[in-house]
């Protein structure tokens, strides 16, 4: 070696030195993936003396971006692009993760020359390297010079050490891109977001609250962050309720109806649904969605008036079609036909009991909404039982079936809404009858236990399997049999409701497949006001 050569060899060793340590400094400064890209391949190009130079970016395995010296080009290059990427040079690169040298590319059928310069020589020599960080490819970098067997190792090696810095840099601005419009995507979505939305610390500190949050509280942002959550949440109501912290801190998600205090005093219902956002490092936060349940409580609202003025409006007409076929029966009494008694009859009995409906239907409701028993009197059950069966005879006269009444003699008077115990008398007999085999037995009984009276009704029917003896207390639940007309399972949910607003309890035994007995029971000693348990929110 001349020493001519020997210092040229130095000195491009510490020029190389040079380049790839200022390269490393101004890449660490970036922040942009695409400013990362320029910089690697203005680099390389000038070491290298080339004049065709490009970059192929990719994010999770997808073309991202791409870059040329010299500029863009005048036709989108993606078509030719991913056809470069799939059969081409790159392509090779690429899928076999190695530096391909090409010393002719006239000669050689990778080189697939894109449509126009600047970013595709048609001559010369080419050099392509894939920018792999962590096994994962995340650009192509392509390098071409008009020269035959242009690009010497010591060129090959710089390019291999640059592509891998720009591999590394590329990597962790891309990662930094995708975490920036992630949190921009969240940002839009959470200030946009048309439900309240508050964040705060693991203590219940207010950190930031969405734009909706702002208006449906009626605080400003800087009002929210001096407050916690529990104090924007009406007393008894809020996230302090039992262990709703505790579980929102391990990581369970934690709904419940509240009501919110507004700044100007007023408050609202919302239902709550809060969980936990896992952040790490010891900075996570807790999310609160605070749905506002106003419109949907006014439109329950108009929903019960509509349904208790039509429950209300049947009555009357039921009343009036009743009385009149009573009246009819009357002075027909003396019409020996069968045609018309029979249907005298059915008329009468089936006004009767839509009646019954509408009352239970009226009642379900005042009863579900805690409003107070009207006309409570002291009344003598023995002879609600009997006027209960009574009502009920014509229809067991149908089915041939026999009522007998075991009733005890020593029932104190209890002080009850008479007319609706005698409706939950009626109603259990109505169903003893319904699910009872035609030609059987139902026994009524009475009991005192000193403290509670109790009503039985006792039939031998199908029996209600153990897994339903508590559902068939509810709305619209029913056990379906063979050969037995379905009801609207309104009857037993209105009786539990009736019965319990008296302070007393309903219950079924049965084996499940033969009999039925179903029992309530009812205090001696009637609460001193009748003032029931309220099941609404009590909203203002
Ligand atoms: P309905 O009788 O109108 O369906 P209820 O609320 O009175 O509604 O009763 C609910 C369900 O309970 C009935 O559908 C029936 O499946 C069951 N059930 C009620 N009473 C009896 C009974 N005496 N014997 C057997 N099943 C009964």
């Amino acid at each position: 070696m001349t020493a001519a050569q020997g210092i040229q060899a130095r000195l491009s060793e510490t020029l190389r030195l040079t380049l790839v340590y200022r390269l490393a400094r101004e890449l660490n400064a970036e922040l942009r993936s695409a400013d990362v890209v320029r910089r690697v391949l203005h680099a390389t190009a000038e070491a290298l003396g080339t004049p065709y130079a490009s970059i192929v970016s990719f994010r999770r395995r997808e073309l991202h971006d791409v870059y040329a010296l010299g500029g863009g080009t005048s036709s989108d290059p993606r078509p030719a692009l991913k056809r470069v990427l799939r059969d081409g040079l790159a392509g090779f690169a690429l899928h076999n993760h190695r530096t391909v040298v090409v010393n002719d590319i006239t000669a050689n059928p990778l080189w697939l020359p894109l449509p126009d310069e600047p970013l595709s020589p048609q001559f010369g020599s080419a050099l392509c390297v894939p920018l792999i960080h962590s096994g994962e490819v995340v650009g192509v970098m392509t390098l071409a010079h008009p020269a035959r067997g242009y690009f010497t190792a010591d060129a090959i090696n710089l390019t291999a050490t640059i592509s891998e810095m720009g591999a590394a840099a590329l990597t962790n601005t891309l990662l930094l891109e995708s975490a920036r419009e992630a949190e921009q995507r969240y940002a839009a979505l959470f200030d946009d977001a048309i439900v309240p939305i508050i964040i705060t610390d693991l203590q219940g500190a207010i950190q930031v609250a969405n734009q909706r949050a702002c208006e449906f509280l009626g605080y400003s942002l800087e009002e929210l962050q001096h407050r916690t959550i529990s104090s924007i949440h009406r007393v008894g109501t809020g996230p302090l309720i039992g262990d709703r912290f505790d579980h929102l801190q391990r990581g369970l998600e934690v709904r419940f109806r509240s009501v919110v205090w507004r700044k100007d005093g007023t408050s609202r219902a919302v239902q709550v649904y809060a969980k936990r956002l896992n952040h790490g490092a010891g900075s996570d936060q807790i999310q609160w969605i605070e749905h506002d349940l106003s419109s949907q409580i006014m439109v329950e609202e108009m929903r019960r008036d509509m349904s208790a003025m039509v429950y209300h409006d049947l009555r009357g007409p039921l009343g009036n079609v009743y009385s009149s076929l009573e009246a009819l029966n009357r002075l027909l009494a003396d019409d020996a036909r069968p045609q018309v008694r029979n249907l005298l009859d059915v008329a009468c009995r089936a006004s009767q009991q839509a009646r019954r409906l509408a009352d239970s239907l009226l009642d379900i409701q005042r009863l579900e909404e805690g409003m107070r028993l009207r006309d409570r009197r002291n009344s003598d059950l023995n002879a609600l039982v009997r006027d209960a069966v009574e009502q009920m005879r014509p229809l067991a006269d149908e089915k041939n079936i026999s009522m007998r009444l075991a009733l005890a003699s020593d029932l104190p008077l209890i002080y009850i809404e008479a007319d609706m115990i005698e409706r939950v008398i009626s109603n259990l007999i109505d169903n003893a009858i319904k699910y009872s085999p035609d030609g059987s037995v139902i026994v009524i009984s009475t009991a005192s236990s000193g403290s509670e009276v109790y009503v039985r009704v006792k039939d031998t029917g199908p029996g209600i399997p153990p897994d339903a003896q508590q559902s068939i207390f509810d709305k619209f639940s029913r056990v379906r049999y063979r050969d037995v007309p379905r009801g609207v399972g309104l009857g037993l949910a209105f009786c539990k409701l009736a019965v319990e607003a008296h302070g007393g309890r309903i219950w079924v035994r049965s084996t499940g497949t033969t009999g039925s007995v179903f029992t309530f029971a009812l205090p001696v000693d009637a609460p001193a006001t009748n003032e029931l348990p309220s099941l609404g929110m009590g909203l203002t």
